[in-house]
């Protein structure tokens, strides 16, 4: 194959892919959205649900994005240095962007930050934003695809404390951004939480939490049980699905730490909203591809 025409394979694949995101949630966001259904007992809650079900059902019968607010494009790359396409791969992206825009639709929801024009494409200055992780000596290529909803985006937030502050600060941080913001993110949310040496490297971490499975649990003891506490606070508040009230409020807490200087922690708060369209997809080097959120996704 030419590089020409490589590209062009992995540039329809993605097309239909981010396409496939807007229209179908993750796997393991269907069966936590099935699960906090069954464990319901409250009936304004479970009207919603039901709600949500029925909308889930049109979006894929009719083949229409699940909401109409169908995202900020946002990429996260990791990359093996010996890919073939390593180079042309923001080209792709864009491309396939601007493909599953006319064909899905996509809203056209990026705006120049001054003037606030809409650019018409998706596309802008940084838009989509593309975060790249090079793998050296790998041939493979992974690619999340995250299309970041307004509202969802609304309680993210950073801070960097002080070592006295400890956990408990960094918890408290979180839980007081989530009680205020969440209510109006559409819950049940899955709840991102970043640590890391400041504000920045927190937020990405925040995002890389996003990213992971709503069921992840961290492999550091500390960092797991602060992912059960706050999941347990968060579902105690009852704010419960779109803020009106239920049992659970969140599909799950997942925490991503990066080491830190030890006289500062960053820390940082993202959210996905019930529609939590987030799609992974691997390539090798001859372009087989998988992935592991949408096992339905056929091209
Ligand atoms: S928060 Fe999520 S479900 Fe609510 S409008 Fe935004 S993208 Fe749609």
């Amino acid at each position: 194959m030419t590089d020409r025409i490589y590209s062009k394979k992995m540039t329809e694949i993605m097309a239909q892919f981010i396409k496939h995101t807007a229209i179908h949630l993750p796997d393991d966001v269907m069966s936590k959205l099935g699960e906090l259904y069954e464990a319901e007992d409250n009936p304004r809650a479970l009207q919603i649900y039901d709600v949500m079900l029925e909308n889930l059902r049109l979006a894929e019968e009719m083949e229409r994005p699940i909401c109409q607010d169908t995202g900020f494009m946002q990429f996260l790359i990791k990359c093996g240095s010996e890919f073939p396409l390593l180079g042309d791969l923001e080209e792709v992206l864009k491309e396939a962007l601007a493909e599953a825009t006319e064909e899905t639709p996509l809203r056209l929801n990026v705006v120049e930050t001054f003037s606030e024009e809409n650019t018409g494409t998706n596309m802008g200055p940084g838009a989509p934003t593309v975060w790249w992780e090079i793998m050296p000596g790998r041939d493979n290529c992974e690619i999340y695809v995250y299309p970041a909803g307004g509202g969802s985006s609304m309680p993210g937030a950073s801070a960097v404390l002080t070592p006295s502050q400890g956990y408990e600060g960094a918890e408290a941080f979180v839980l007081e951004r989530v009680l205020e913001k969440g209510p109006n993110a559409c819950p049940p949310l899955l709840v991102g939480v970043g640590l890391g040496n400041s504000s920045e490297t927190a937020a990405l971490n925040a995002k890389r939490a996003l990213l992971m499975s709503v069921d992840s649990v961290n492999e550091d003891e500390g960092a797991a049980l602060m992912e059960k506490r706050l999941e347990k606070a968060l579902n105690e508040s009852g704010i419960g699905p779109q803020g009106l009230g239920g049992k659970n409020t969140v599909y799950g807490v997942n925490v991503v730490d990066t080491a830190r200087h030890p006289a500062c922690m960053g820390v940082a708060v993202a959210t996905g909203c019930w529609v939590h369209r987030r799609g992974h997809i691997c390539f090798d080097r001859d372009l087989n591809w998988k992935s592991d959120t949408h096992k339905d996704f056929n091209y």
